[in-house]
């Protein structure tokens, strides 16, 4: 028996049962899954914690499943980091990155959010699971829905880097490439998902696999010695992760695993599609729909589901939030390799690079202890640094060509 007590509206409060549903119907609002924490607090500590596997399905407990987990039993636990030499560039004390570059099996944070929407989408007897995808959802459903025995349907713009596409491809699922940025791509899945009884991950199961992400937070809090760190920054696409991030520090609060509480969560984004932390910087609550143009394709998302929450998150914290343009991006993917030798995809040049801006604004404390959400490996994004990297030396095969080389780069 699992320890979800219904599914409850953001807005409004009223309550449901656990269904595939994801609105509520009297007010639209956002549905998300409430539990038992009382039942949890006496099971879930710190001591079973440790004693369980190394993967996200290590706090089961406070995820939304009623039975065993079945998909992505290896998912989750990815190290978290200490990066002294990027924490010095930055001029900062301590510095966290957590890595997932290495999920498994996609290599990015999406694979957690599947492993959890497809084990509730077997519970509820789904047959087929589907998604909108900016890219990496599409390559975790595809990899997930493969090992897990369902029919598949992933829905991603056209214009996506063609490393993406074959990416998805291999694992053989109806792929369908939709003239579209991701924001019309959600809208035409939206049509599907009422005709269709598929499991939509970021439809109609949403606020299932939504809390999924919530494990990255867990991780963290576990792997700095069950404290929180004094600011964490999260990219944001529909702002889903950073929301749940919060979620599992608070929870971890709630259940006596964690004592003490005082993170400030901040959002980054690319300038190019920036809506949630535009309206961070304004002040405002209202999040304006932008048309994205950045090439950090998986957080180009215009019109985000949750950026209204995400924003909220960041203002009650005390965070903030900063966007980068995308040469800040590039330079950001640049950074980590040459001081960590991580290879981050686009959305972890914008956090890099949106952490080393709010640590010169003096928002990032440099005697605090900060964590960056590093979401997705670089061998996926290797398009956006071409033409920004150190040339080769390509040379003849013989000593003297090879001695040339040391000549021109000055080596000591
Ligand atoms: C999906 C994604 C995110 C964040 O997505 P949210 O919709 O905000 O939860 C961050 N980084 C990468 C690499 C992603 O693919
Ligand atoms: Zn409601």
């Amino acid at each position: 028996m699992g320890y979800v007590r219904g599914l409850k509206c953001r807005e409004c409060g009223r309550e449901y049962p656990v269904e595939p549903i994801y609105v509520c119907e009297f007010c639209f609002g956002p549905l998300e899954v409430v539990y038992d924490y009382k039942r949890i607090k006496r099971v879930l500590t710190r001591k079973n914690i440790e004693k369980r596997g190394k993967n996200l399905w290590r706090y089961k407990e406070l995820l939304p499943i009623d039975g065993e987990p079945q998909v992505g039993l290896q998912s989750g636990f990815t190290p978290l980091i200490r990066a002294d030499n990027l924490a010095r560039e930055l001029g900062v004390k301590e510095l966290y990155v957590k890595d997932d570059t290495v999920a498994h099996p996609t290599l990015s944070f999406k694979d957690r959010v599947v492993a959890v929407a497809l084990t509730k989408a077997k519970e509820f007897g789904f047959d087929t699971v589907a998604c909108a995808s900016t890219g990496n959802l599409a390559h975790s459903v595809s990899a997930h829905g493969a090992k897990a025995g369902f029919k598949r349907f992933v829905f991603i713009p056209a214009s996506l880097e063609p490393s993406k596409i074959v990416a998805s491809l291999v694992y053989g699922p109806n792929l369908v490439a939709v003239d579209g940025n991701y924001d019309e791509v959600n809208r035409l899945c939206s049509e599907i998902a009422n005709k269709y009884k598929w499991a939509f991950v970021n439809i109609n199961i949403r606020p299932f696999y939504a809390e999924g992400s919530k494990t990255q937070g867990f991780e963290i809090i576990e792997q700095l010695g069950w404290k929180a760190p004094d600011n964490v920054v999260v990219p944001c696409a529909s702002g889903s992760l950073l929301t749940k991030v919060w979620k599992a520090f608070k929870e971890f609060k709630e259940i006596g695993i964690l004592k003490e509480l005082e993170t400030r969560v901040f959002a980054a984004q690319a300038t190019g599609c920036s809506p949630i932390t535009s309206a961070i910087k304004q002040d405002t609550d209202v999040i304006r729909p932008v048309k994205p143009n950045t090439v950090a394709k998986s957080l180009a998302i215009g019109n985000p589901a949750d950026g209204y929450y995400a924003g909220q998150v960041v203002k009650n914290t005390g965070g903030y939030g900063e966007d980068v343009s995308d040469e800040e991006i590039i330079e950001g993917i640049k950074l980590l390799a040459r001081t960590e030798g991580i290879f981050a995809e686009t959305a972890g040049g914008v956090t890099i690079a949106a952490a080393k801006k709010l640590i010169e604004q003096g928002r990032i404390g440099r005697d605090e202890t900060t964590v960056v959400c590093i979401t997705g490996n670089g061998l996926k994004t290797q398009e956006a640094l071409a033409g920004h990297t150190a040339e080769v030396h390509y040379i003849k095969p013989n000593f003297s060509a090879f001695e040339e080389v040391l000549k021109k780069i000055g080596y000591q």
